[in-house]
């Protein structure tokens, strides 16, 4: 399944049509060169999943948790390449959410954060040389059943 998406707009309204449609233990990785996307999409899952705070690239952080709205979840927003693809770290980092009871997305993700379930999306964005983005989703385990009924933004 892909998707064009042409300006930052309409990286923000995919991902909010995917942040309206996750759950509490949801994994999603996000996969793309530096300058694909990642960050807003977050940004977009974040506003749909209703969380607060502002969304920015957790680089520095390493992982930020978005506490729940109401009713939601909460959204750990995680930076895997800065975790050294060792996604145990995260178990270690005495975040305040439990990640069962979160939506976690991570930036980098693919290679490590598979281990942290075999359930999982991967959201593969790319960015063309006109400068559109192109998303594609790769589904894992219970996810290819759920992914056709994602109401995603074309
Ligand atoms: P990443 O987290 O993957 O490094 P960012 O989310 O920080 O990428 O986005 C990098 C830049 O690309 C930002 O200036 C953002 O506004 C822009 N951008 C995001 N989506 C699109 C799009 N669909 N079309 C054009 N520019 C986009
Ligand atoms: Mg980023």
């Amino acid at each position: 399944m892909k998707y064009e998406l042409p300006t930052p707009d309409a990286t923000m309204a995919f991902g909010r049509a995917l942040g309206s449609s996750l759950r509490a233990g949801d994994l999603v990785l996000l996969s793309g060169p530096l300058g694909a996307g990642k960050t807003t999409l977050t940004r977009g899952i974040a506003d749909g999943l209703g969380v607060g705070g502002r969304v920015s690239s957790p680089t520095f952080v390493l992982a930020r948790v978005h506490p729940a709205g109401v009713p939601g979840v909460p959204l750990v927003h995680v930076d895997a390449y800065r975790l050294g693809g060792d996604l145990s770290e995260l178990d270690d980092l005495d975040l305040d959410a439990d990640l069962e009871r979160s939506a976690v997305v991570v930036e980098w993700g693919e290679g490590s954060a598979e281990r942290l379930s075999a359930d999982y999306l991967v959201v593969r964005l790319e960015r063309r040389e006109d400068d559109v983005r192109i998303v594609a989703l790769e589904p894992h385990g219970t996810w290819a059943a759920r992914v056709p009924d994602l109401r995603l933004a074309g």
